[in-house]
């Protein structure tokens, strides 16, 4: 439409039609991109539509409030063992170049976005062994973590393997609790999950000192972002970690909120009411350790993805009742840290 209102004002002007065309080539948004909003699926995105409002609704069933123009929302759960993982999600606005969505290493949207988010996790990816996403680069490091994570049955502390998730924070993380619908005592243990992230960590024989920094504000009424379904509603400044209904199977959810440059600017968390949590020193039988799981939760808000399934590291995609060796580091999870901060 402006570009027709364009060529009218060129007629009526007598002016010649490239000297005008010249200043909407280097605008922020081409004429030519149609827009969208409402409910969109990936595949609505496909068509590279500019989009600035709507819920994004993805084939299993998350759903997002679509991110403002140059930012991401993440979606990054824990689950149950051997339940099917739907999967890490990240949704990218990249305003005049349409919305990427990657569910995992599977990728969807606008093929401008997509092309351009691909282009940025390459380069951002500091670590080769990870999930096998980067074919070249650093890669005079990475034999034997590679091997390490082929391993099926390999220690925490000899696989050196860590994931990025693509977001970092400049700033303290300074979060809240709601405690509704709370299943157990858990917001201790969500500190301590936080704190095994910062400071000077020492973990399978190695100190690192990690710029992480996360501090609980106080208790909250807000609501976190995470959704029922597993996706993220939209940012509202305040970090909250909170309680509800998750997917059958999650454990948990981190969502995080970063612009452009992949600096955080919110992370909120939700625990599921729909399964037993052990808040104990030594986890009670059949209970899912809560201390582990918001170790894990914090790995992500701070910037981590997920390891291999086999990998007996804090950040493996999944958890099994009392898995409480996730509460400390093993040796890929402190490179991925100190890789970050
Ligand atoms: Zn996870």
């Amino acid at each position: 439409m402006r570009r027709t209102t364009t060529a009218a004002i060129v007629a009526a002007l007598g002016i010649t039609l490239t000297t005008v065309l010249a200043a909407p080539a280097g605008a922020a948004v081409p004429s030519s991109a149609p827009t969208c909003s409402g409910t969109l699926t990936p595949a609505d995105l496909a068509t590279g539509c500019v989009v600035d409002s709507g819920r994004l609704v993805l084939p299993d069933g998350r759903t997002f409030a679509v991110p403002a123009a140059g930012t991401s929302v993440a979606a990054l759960p824990v689950a149950v063992a051997g339940v099917p993982d739907d999967g890490d999600v990240v949704v990218t606005n990249t305003g005049a170049a349409g919305v990427a969505v990657r569910v995992d290493d599977t990728w969807a949207g606008s093929p401008a976005a997509v092309t351009r988010e691909r282009a940025a996790e390459q380069r951002r990816t500091l670590s080769p062994e990870v999930r096998g996403r980067v074919g070249t680069g650093a890669a005079t490091t990475a034999a034997t973590t590679t091997a390490a994570t082929t391993a099926a049955a390999t220690s925490s502390c000899t696989d050196g393997s860590y994931s990025l998730a693509g977001h970092r924070w400049k700033t303290t993380v300074g979060w809240r609790y709601n405690k509704a619908n709370e299943k157990t005592l858990g917001r201790r243990l969500v500190t301590d999950g936080a704190n095994a992230w910062t400071g000077t960590i020492t973990a399978c024989g190695k100190t690192v000192t990690s710029r992480a920094a996360a501090t609980y504000l106080g208790a909250s009424s807000r609501q976190s972002a995470v959704r029922t379904d597993g996706g993220c509603g939209s940012p509202d400044k305040t970090n909250v970690v909170g309680w509800s209904r998750l997917p059958a199977g999650v454990l948990g959810v981190t969502c995080v909120f970063y612009g452009s440059g992949g600096i955080a600017t919110e992370t909120d968390q939700r625990y599921s009411t729909g399964h037993e949590w052990s808040t104990t020193t030594v986890c009670r039988a059949g209970r899912f350790d809560m201390r582990g799981v918001a170790t894990h939760e914090w790995g992500h808000a701070y910037g981590l993805g997920h390891t291999s399934a086999s990998s007996k590291l804090v950040m493996k995609p999944s958890a099994t009742t009392c898995d409480t060796a996730q509460r400390t580091l093993g040796y890929g999870d402190l490179r991925g840290i100190d890789a970050l901060y």
